[in-house]
């Protein structure tokens, strides 16, 4: 069960095609510091993962 999303900051290139795919992606990551802001607005959907070519993202309690 995923719980929290991170990021891994060493693989992330700041490429921004999580906040994109994402339905409420501004809300959700702060790409300029590799940080997930808040998870309130995220339903656990994997959009954002699947989407990372860095494989950047991953869920917490997986
Ligand atoms: S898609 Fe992956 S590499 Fe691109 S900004 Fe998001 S976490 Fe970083
Ligand atoms: S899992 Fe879905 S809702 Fe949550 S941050 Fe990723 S794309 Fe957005």
């Amino acid at each position: 069960m995923c719980v929290k999303l991170y990021i891994i900051e060493d693989r992330c290139t700041q490429c921004g095609k999580c906040v994109e795919i994402c339905h409420k992606g501004p809300l959700i990551f702060d790409i300029d510091k590799k940080e997930i802001k808040s998870m309130e607005y995220c339903n656990v959907c994997r959009l954002c993962i699947t989407v990372c070519p860095e494989n950047a993202l991953k869920c917490l309690n997986e």
